[in-house]
């Protein structure tokens, strides 16, 4: 396969060969028995857990826990990357339980080094830090919560607590929200939807069609939003009763920050620049309803199409050949990692009944190309999906020679490669092309994605921080309502007209009431990406190492510390405004005409 040539890979199942010849092949037994050994091995080192432990004795210590961790990858994500392929497949969902199990009793077993080392004295840790090679920052990492650590016994009354509490919450949450059905008359026909697929039709031509998806999502939650309200609330009290009263970490928000370590002034200046910068949309919305021909554009219009008419697919081979040229114009080592996950057979490309929506990449260990699923059908925007999705498989090799510790980048860093991808391909498909209504759609593309991307999720975190703090003052759900009909006024202005349905939109975003604040991951990602992006524009070439040095850190030092290197000063509201720059700039194309 290696000879080919790029644009020659047709659509293709994954193969998995990789992780393990087959789900019964005997290797799979042989690494539960190499974990089991490795657990051991770990275990029988606890009597030496003393803080005077030699370096060495240390340094040894946690050669086994990589090795447990690389079993554990390969273990994990088998059953998930096959389930994937099929979700119905009853094997592949036995053997994904199974793991699961069997990984969470290994990982309970082997807690108790966490434990010690977070309870470690400071002298004592930066003595062991220095034999800890590159697997250093996945310990700084932990010992970031040292201060806010309580006692073993406490710390298991927790754990066991929070799976029958809050997790258990949680989980409702998703059981009462997945039955959901809805019900859509288009295209001539009464149609019964998921979730997913209702939302398509927010993209839809028709203005009607559009509006009728969004009532129908509000009509369904509205039914239960009382009892969704009151997860969110407890929720929320949990969050703040735990972290925040018995950790003492210094507010709600800063829980994440402490996990992303990434200091609370700088997602402050963050979320103010993104408010402050809001206008930039707020343009680019009422030219919008101009070229729809709206008076002034509904929320319901947001996605709105403006091209009706053209509906050109494009083959799943050129696609692929675009992209690679495009990754391969910028630095043919790029291209090279991005042509890998393709000669690996690491890529799930075709359309099948039951393949898992959506598109992702998964990198389960260094230096082993990771594997990407995409559903690709032919769609402009898919060609950008299957770039970005190329830009983590690409991060994650670019960062091959550090630990699997390590390798994975920070949640703050983690889309640095994948919005530079789909830049890339962008520019790339504007200079070729010549049809200036084609040239629109890409730029209305990239923008309506920046908006999903930046200000959305900023303005979704900076309701949870004050959501948070009124709930904990006794707010009820219509209060959360009127809050967030405030935080949406503020959002779009006077360029958006937003109805009344759209204030219950917090009870219908997950991510909210599973990871409270994680939101502004997504603002932060796409915006450093695209200052970066409007480096390389401005710089050219010599802007070049300095992302491929970004990169090659994956995992391995702080996020602050990467991009301090780089020359980038995330303290400075300015570095956040060059990415709202650099979208400003493509309003201006489109304004021109494209
Ligand atoms: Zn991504």
């Amino acid at each position: 396969m290696s000879i080919q040539s790029n644009g020659s890979y047709p659509q293709a199942r994954w193969s998995l060969k990789a992780i393990f010849p087959g789900p019964t092949d005997p290797a799979v037994d042989e690494a539960v028995a190499a974990l089991e050994e490795a657990v051991q091995r770990i275990e029988a080192a606890r009597p030496a857990l003393t803080p005077d432990i030699a370096g060495n004795d240390f340094y040894a210590l946690l050669k086994t826990i990589e090795e447990f961790t690389e079993l554990a990858h390969r273990l994990g994500s088998y059953g998930q990357l096959w389930f994937s392929e099929d979700t119905q497949n009853q094997d592949a969902l036995a053997f994904m339980g199974k793991m699961e199990q069997l990984l969470t009793e290994a990982y309970n077993r082997i807690l108790f080094f966490n434990l010690w080392w977070k309870g470690l004295d400071n002298q004592n840790a930066d003595r062991l830090l220095d034999f800890a090679g590159d697997m250093r920052y996945s310990l700084e990492q932990e010992r970031l919560f040292k201060d806010h650590t309580l006692s073993e016994a406490e710390e298991q009354v927790i754990n066991l607590k929070d799976v029958n509490g809050i997790n258990a919450i949680t989980t409702l949450y998703d059981m009462i929200t997945n039955k959901f059905v809805f019900d859509l008359e288009a295209d001539g026909e009464k149609k019964q939807l998921t979730r997913g697929e209702l939302m398509a039709y927010v993209r839809n031509p028709s203005p009607e069609i559009r509006a009728a998806a969004y009532q129908e999502l509000y009509r369904v939650y509205q039914q239960e939003d009382s009892v969704l309200a009151q997860i969110y609330i407890h929720r929320v009290r949990d969050w703040a009763s735990e972290k925040v009263n018995l950790r003492h970490i210094e507010s709600p928000i800063a829980v994440r920050n402490l996990s992303n370590d990434v200091p609370n002034s700088v997602i402050d200046t963050l979320l103010d620049v993104c408010a402050e910068q809001a206008p930039v949309f707020h343009r680019y919305f009422k030219l919008k309803a101009k070229w729809l021909g709206l008076p002034v554009l509904r929320r319901y219009d947001l996605y709105a199409p403006l091209n009706t008419t053209s509906g050109a697919k494009i083959p799943y081979e050129q696609a692929v050949s675009t992209v690679l040229d495009s990754l391969n114009a910028f630095s043919p080592e790029i291209g090279q990692h991005a042509k890998r996950v393709f000669d690996a057979g690491h890529i799930d490309s075709e359309v099948r009944p039951n393949k898992r929506s959506g598109a992702f990449c998964a990198s389960i260990l260094p230096d082993v190309p990771p594997w990407v699923l995409v559903n690709y059908t032919g769609e402009p925007r898919e060609v950008a999906t299957l770039a970005h999705e190329l830009g983590h498989a690409i991060h994650a090799l670019m960062a091959a020679n550090h630990s699997v510790l390590t390798f994975h980048s920070a949640l703050p860093l983690a889309e640095t490669a994948s919005v530079f991808s789909e830049m890339l391909l962008t520019d790339r498909l504007l200079a070729e092309e010549q049809n200036p209504e084609l040239r629109r759609d890409l730029l209305v593309e990239a923008i309506d994605d920046s908006y999903a991307t930046v200000l959305r999720q900023a303005y979704f975190v900076l309701f949870e921080r004050e959501a948070h703090r009124q709930i904990i003052n006794g707010a009820t759900m219509n209060d959360l309502n009127t809050l967030y009909m405030a935080n949406l006024q503020q959002q779009f202005g006077n360029a958006v007209d937003v109805s009344d349905d759209f204030q219950r939109e917090w009870i219908v975003i997950p991510h909210i009431y599973h990871t409270p604040f994680y939101c502004y991951a997504y603002s932060f990602g796409q915006l450093l990406a695209l200052s970066l992006y409007q480096q390389y524009k401005t710089e050219g070439d010599s802007f070049k190492p300095r992302l491929l040095k970004i990169l090659a850190y994956g995992g391995s030092a702080s996020p602050n510390h990467i991009l301090t290197e780089a020359g980038i000063n995330m303290a400075d509201p300015d570095f956040w405004r060059g990415g709202f720059n650099f979208i400003s700039g493509m309003i201006d194309q489109l304004e021109a005409g494209a």
